[in-house]
């Protein structure tokens, strides 16, 4: 064992392969999560079931640890800063929470000159009417959206007064982009000009979600590179480190849009644990706990189908997988529909 610990906070599927790829590396984990039945305490060392606001046990896990990171963005600000004057938070809690506010992270993206959709914020139903141009659409929560929650397709104005929201919350309100294809690049940053690219991966979704991802992606030279360069613009303006997301929408006259960042280790992700010598999660582990890089090799062509709600039962009887195929149960104890609950790579 190294003498490093890593914190994480949050124990779904993210934390689980942190502290699998960790383990690789000889470094401890100890996971933090509100949630007692969560999957990554069969994987990491030492597991803290407590809620995010409880100070005393955050105090407590931090006492533990060397660095702190999180699988996920939906961890107040607040909190993050008051662990990072005790223990290095990576990637940054500001960088955590522009991303977590749709509006401030889109805002963002435009800045740096690079496209997303067209948005605007939203605070009362009103305000839509007067901006059927931007129908059809769909409203988004500015915040804790994840999985298409929080989000409402919109057509027509007539079709906004059958819907039943809660205006107390914010929104932003986007043009729906005619989709030829959605994509994401993995980058992961270790300091200035300083990074490993994953090459672009290509992803399908259903219902909001996510369902299918594979590399190569079928995508032209031009988007292969804007697509990169964006990344790298992202992660560098942000001076990141750690495992970050960018995904993408190329409409269909293939023009590209940022969808949006994830400040994270992301399902798309998964098929890097078998098509790339480092994975996002080891990489991610490196970079925040100040390894070294090591050179990105790209073993195989692969694809990844995640395995939603009760799918997963069907493989868990299963014990005949070929040999280019794995598959990963994230161990949730229920089944629930809509729930991620596993993935199969397939090296192809
Ligand atoms: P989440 O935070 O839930 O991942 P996203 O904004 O990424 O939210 O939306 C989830 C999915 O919904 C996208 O990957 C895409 O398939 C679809 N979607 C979201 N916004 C748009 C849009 N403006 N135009 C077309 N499709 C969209
Ligand atoms: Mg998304």
């Amino acid at each position: 064992m190294s003498d490093i610990t890593l914190g994480i906070i949050g124990g779904g599927q993210l934390g689980s392969m942190l502290a699998i790829a960790a383990k690789k590396l000889n470094i401890k984990t100890i996971v933090y999560c509100d949630d007692h039945s969560a999957p990554a305490q069969n994987f990491c060392n030492n597991f803290i079931a407590a809620k995010y606001s409880d100070r005393k046990k955050i105090i407590k896990f931090v006492n533990l640890v060397n660095f702190v990171t999180y699988e996920f963005e939906n961890i107040p600000f607040e909190t993050l800063s008051e662990i990072n004057k005790l223990k290095p938070v990576l990637p940054k809690p500001s960088v955590n929470r522009l991303i977590q506010h749709r509006l401030a992270e889109k805002d963002f993206i435009n800045n740096i000159n690079i496209r997303t959709t067209r948005y605007v914020s939203i605070k009362n139903k009103s305000e839509i009417e007067a901006l059927e141009d931007f129908l059809p659409g769909i409203l988004k929560t500015t915040t804790l959206g994840y999985d298409g929650k929080g989000q409402y397709p919109i057509n027509s104005i007539d079709e906004l007064n059958s819907l039943n929201i809660d205006f107390s919350k914010g929104y932003i309100l986007e043009k729906l982009v005619k989709l030829k294809k959605e994509i994401s690049i993995i980058i992961t940053r270790f300091s200035d000009q300083k990074y490993s690219i994953y090459e672009p991966i290509e992803n399908k979704h259903e219902d909001q979600i996510l369902k299918f991802s594979k590399i190569p992606a079928e995508i032209d030279e031009k988007i292969y590179n804007q697509s990169k360069e964006w990344a790298i613009s992202i992660a560098e303006e942000l001076k990141y480190v750690g495992t970050l997301c960018v995904e993408f929408f190329i409409d269909r006259n293939d023009n590209l849009y940022v969808n949006e960042i994830a400040p994270r280790v992301h399902n798309s992700g998964h098929l890097t644990i078998n098509a790339y010598n480092v994975s996002q999660f080891e990489n991610h582990v490196r970079a925040v706990c100040g390894l070294g890089q090591i050179p990105l090799k790209k073993i195989s062509n692969a694809k990844m189908v995640n395995l939603i709600g009760s799918q997963i039962s069907y493989y868990r009887k299963s014990t005949k997988f070929n040999e280019n195929e794995f598959f990963f149960d994230y161990l949730k104890k229920e089944i629930k529909e809509k729930r991620k609950m596993g993935h199969i790579t397939t090296l192809i």
